[in-house]
C-alpha cells in the first residue's frame, strides 16, 4: 500500500473538513471587508527567487527547501513561504506603478523540509497579506490588528502578540556593531549553527532555538536600545495604533524574525493555551523596506505577515472552541420506490439550485433506513415522494425535529422552505 509522505495530511470531509472552509471562508469575507486584493502565486520557482528573497543564510533557505531541476534543467523550487512570490509578482507586473499602497493577500500550500512533529508540518497552508508602498506606522498595527481580530472573530481567547522593532538601516547596523562586539568572547560557547551566523548574519543568533536559554542570549543587547530618533518615533506610533485599537500586546526584544528582509516593526502572535506545546506561533511578520530592492525592483517600502493554518487548528481544538458552520443540511429526499426517483431527484435538483443544501437517498433504502439516514445527516426537514405526491404534484414535507407534517405544492416549496427556515 502507497503512503502519503511525510510531514503530509489528508483531509477527508468530516468536522476537521467543515471547519476548515469555514475558517477560509471567514477569510475570504474578512479580506474583503478590509479591501485587499487576493493574489495566487505559482507553487514552484526559480529557486534563486527564494535564495535571494528570504535570504541564503536562514534554515527556510539552507536546509528546508524542496529543490528540483525540470526537465529543462532549470532549478526549481517549492515554495517554502508566500512573500518571495508576491514580491515578484509585484516587480514582474510593474505593479509599482499604480495607486498606492497596494494591499494584498494570499492563501495556499507551503513545503518546507522539516522534521515532522505536532505544528510541523512538510506541506502546511499559510494565510498572508502584504502591503505595499506605505511606510506609515499605521500600516504595521492594522496588519497586527489584523491578525489579531480573525483570531477573536473565531473565538480564540489565549492569543498573546509580541511586538519589537528592528529599526530602519541605520539602526540595524548600529546594533549589528554592538551585538557583534558583545558575543566576541562566547563566541566558542554558541551552537555550531550560531558560530557560522555570526560571521554571516548575527542577527539570527537571537532567532536561535538551541542557545535560546543561555546566559548570553539572556543578556544579549536588545536592538530597542539601539534605535535612531526616526525608528523610535516609528515604533511609538504603531504602539498608540495599537492601544487605540485595543489590540493588546507585549515588547519582547527576543523576536527578530528568521527572515532577512525585516526593517521596523517585527511580531509574532502566540497561542497561549495550556498543554499547546513549543509550536505555539500561529503568526510573525513585519516590516520589510528593502525586499523590493533586494529583488530588482524600485525602492518600496512594505509590511506583511503570514498566519499557519494547522497550528491554528490545533489552538481551536485546545481551546474547544465550536464554529458556528451549518452542523447538518436542509432538507432529506426519499423516494417511496424506483418509480418515484425521476421525480425525486429533479425536485432535489430543484431545492439546491434555489439555495438549499439537500440530499437524495441513493441506497433504495426503505422507509425506516431512510428515516434513520436523515437523522444521521442532521437533515432540518424530509420530503416523502409516493405514487400520490407524483400524480397530485403535492409532496409531503416532514418537518424531522418537530415530527410535523405539511402538504406542499411542488411550485411552492421554495417559498414553504423559506419560511419555515426563517429566511
Ligand atoms: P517556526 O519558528 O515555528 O519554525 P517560522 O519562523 O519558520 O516558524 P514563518 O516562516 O514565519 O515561521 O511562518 C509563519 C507561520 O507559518 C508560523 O508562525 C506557523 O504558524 C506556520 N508554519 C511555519 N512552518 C510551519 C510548518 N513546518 N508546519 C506548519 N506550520 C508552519
Ligand atoms: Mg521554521
Amino acid at each position: 500500500m502507497i503512503q502519503k509522505p511525510k510531514g503530509t495530511y489528508d483531509i477527508y470531509g468530516g468536522e476537521k473538513a467543515k471547519k476548515l472552509l469555514y475558517i477560509e471562508n471567514l477569510l475570504v469575507t474578512l479580506m474583503q471587508k478590509y479591501n485587499y486584493e487576493y493574489f495566487r502565486t505559482p507553487i514552484f520557482e526559480a529557486s534563486e527567487l527564494f535564495h535571494r528573497g528570504v535570504g541564503e543564510t536562514t534554515d527556510i533557505v539552507s536546509k528546508e527547501t524542496y529543490d528540483f531541476k525540470d526537465r529543462g534543467d532549470r532549478m526549481m523550487t517549492l515554495r517554502p513561504e508566500g512573500t518571495a512570490g508576491v514580491v515578484r509578482s509585484y516587480i514582474e507586473n510593474k505593479l509599482y506603478g499604480g495607486v498606492m499602497p497596494l494591499k494584498t493577500w494570499y492563501y495556499g500550500p507551503m513545503y518546507r523540509y522539516e522534521r515532522p512533529q505536532s505544528g510541523r508540518f512538510r506541506e502546511f497552508y499559510q494565510f498572508g497579506i502584504e502591503v505595499f508602498g506605505t511606510n506609515d506606522p499605521m500600516t504595521d498595527a492594522e496588519i497586527i490588528s489584523i491578525a489579531v481580530n480573525f483570531y477573536k472573530l473565531l473565538g480564540l481567547k489565549g492569543i498573546k502578540v509580541n511586538i519589537n522593532s528592528l529599526g530602519d538601516n541605520e539602526s540595524r547596523e548600529t546594533y549589528r556593531q554592538a551585538l557583534v562586539e558583545y558575543l566576541e568572547p562566547y563566541i566558542d560557547e554558541l551552537c555550531e549553527d550560531c558560530k557560522d551566523r555570526y560571521t554571516k548574519n548575527p542577527l539570527r543568533i537571537l532567532d536561535c532555538k538551541v542557545d535560546k536559554d543561555t546566559d548570553i542570549l539572556k543578556n544579549i543587547p536588545k536592538t530597542i536600545d539601539y534605535l535612531n530618533e526616526d525608528s523610535k518615533a516609528h515604533f511609538e506610533a504603531v504602539q498608540a495604533y495599537l492601544k487605540e485599537l485595543q489590540i493588546e500586546f507585549v515588547i519582547n526584544p527576543s523576536i527578530v524574525r528568521g527572515l532577512d528582509y525585516y526593517t521596523h516593526t517585527v511580531f509574532e502572535v502566540e497561542a497561549n493555551v495550556e498543554g499547546f506545546g513549543s509550536q505555539n506561533v500561529l503568526c510573525g511578520g513585519g516590516r520589510y523596506n528593502n525586499l523590493v530592492e533586494t529583488m530588482d525592483g524600485p525602492s518600496t517600502p512594505g509590511v506583511g505577515f503570514a498566519m499557519g493554518l494547522e497550528r491554528l487548528l490545533t489552538a481551536l481544538e485546545f481551546e474547544k472552541i465550536e464554529l458556528d458552520y451549518d452542523k447538518g443540511i436542509d432538507l432529506y429526499v426519499i423516494p417511496m420506490s424506483e418509480s418515484e426517483k425521476l421525480k425525486a431527484i429533479t425536485v432535489t435538483q430543484f431545492l439546491r439550485l434555489n439555495g438549499f443544501s439537500a440530499e437524495i437517498d441513493y441506497m433504495s433504502r426503505n422507509l425506516k433506513n431512510n428515516f434513520k439516514q436523515a437523522d444521521r445527516l442532521n437533515s432540518k426537514f424530509v420530503v416523502i415522494i409516493g405514487n400520490e405526491e407524483v400524480e397530485t404534484g403535492i409532496l409531503t414535507i416532514k418537518n424531522n425535529e418537530t415530527k410535523e407534517e405539511y402538504k406542499v405544492k411542488l411550485d411552492e416549496i421554495i417559498d414553504f422552505m423559506d419560511k419555515m427556515l426563517g429566511e
